[in-house]
């Protein structure tokens, strides 16, 4: 494995999206690719650095890992670059039929392949992005349906030839000289046609399921943090391993808290007598209300800080901080006595200062 930055390789910021890692790679690997540069070491080394750097920033997950742990964080993953150009060709089958057309991307004997991964957006409140949560989500999977097996058939039914193209799929027309075939329109070239549709999945062999599946919401979590469920994505082929299911959250905004990274915000009204004479108040925190004491002569706006009252740092320990600022209210409705003092108050202020 190489030791330098993948993103560096690949020439793309650290926010690339997936289509510009894509083209990326395919520049370099159609500059470097060993068909167009034979013998050439230095060519052979790029085209692997880059290969390495795709494999990496191309899955959600490693590119996740990659960018809070570096090189080590995917050791766990059991990836350790590639041996040699064959196994490059075989995991990229697919983009170098796509990059070359075929013939130079070299055939592959490359296995069933993996299912596809699948996005669940998930809206989720304040609380429970800063507290953690256990919850459960409903997707709706495409199983073959059991009934028909996945012919769209009605069981005890056939499916019969077509009688327009006699089974063939195709129809020939004749004009003059010439004899057109087309495709029979009225089976879509199958040669068949189901008279009796399977009636719990309407013909199509498939079927919609819901399935609960359960979700750690971790303590910390923010818009945009993605949650991996392994195996919940599509069907592999033949026999292959499922995709998996990446559960990218949303965080709604709370009426009170503001959050600032892993800090939160909030406003706290207090009366003009508690700012001059200073007090202590209740102030709504994450947890519970905490206690805070307001010096004499607080100002409207100053903010106080509780330290570790915020949000849990997500890939570490320790919490994020709660800053309160004061807005200092000024009385609109005095009552008689009230106004008496703070006339008195105010000779007192003309006098004193
Ligand atoms: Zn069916
Ligand atoms: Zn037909």
């Amino acid at each position: 494995m190489t030791q330098k930055d993948y993103y560096e390789i690949l020439g793309v910021p650290r926010n690339a999206q997936e289509a510009e890692i894509k083209k990326a790679y395919r520049q370099l690997a159609l500059q470097f690719h060993p068909d167009r540069n034979p013998g050439n070491k230095e060519a052979e080394e790029k085209f692997k650095e880059a290969s390495e750097a795709y494999e990496v920033l191309r899955d959600p997950e490693k590119r996740d890992l990659y960018d809070r742990y570096g090189h080590e964080g995917l050791r766990g993953t059991g990836f350790s670059g590639f041996a040699g150009f064959e196994d490059i060709f075989s995991t990229f089958s697919d983009i170098f039929e796509d990059f070359f057309g075929f013939g130079t991307g070299r055939r592959r004997a490359a296995g069933p392949k993996k299912g596809a991964d699948f996005r669940y957006d998930l809206t989720i409140p304040f609380m429970d992005a800063a507290l953690g949560k256990e919850i459960e989500i409903e997707i709706e999977r495409l199983e073959y349906c059991s009934i028909c097996r996945g012919s769209g058939i009605q069981p005890g039914t056939k499916k019969e030839e077509c009688p327009a193209c006699h089974g063939t799929g195709q129809v020939t027309h004749s004009q003059g000289f010439f004899t057109l075939r087309t495709t029979c329109s009225r089976c879509r070239g199958q040669g068949f046609f189901i008279p009796h549709p399977c009636k719990e999945c309407r013909g199509t062999g498939r079927i919609k399921k819901p399935k609960k599946i359960p979700i750690k919401i971790p303590a910390g979590v923010d818009t945009g943090s993605r949650l991996k469920v392994s195996g919940e994505g599509g069907e592999g082929e033949r026999g292959a391993r499922p995709g998996d299911l990446y559960v990218v959250l949303h965080v709604e905004p709370h009426p009170f808290f503001e959050r600032h990274g892993d800090d939160i915000l909030c406003q706290i009204p207090i009366s003009f007598t508690q700012a001059a004479l200073g007090a202590e108040i209740e102030v709504p925190s994450l947890n519970a209300s905490k206690k805070l004491s307001i010096p004499p002569g607080t100002q409207s706006g100053q903010v106080f800080t509780l330290r570790g009252q915020g949000i849990p740092h997500l890939d570490g320990f320790g919490k994020g901080d709660q800053h309160i600022q004061l807005t200092v209210k000024v009385p609109t409705k005095l009552s008689k006595r009230q106004k008496e003092l703070l006339k008195e108050f105010a000779s007192l202020e003309e006098k004193e200062g």
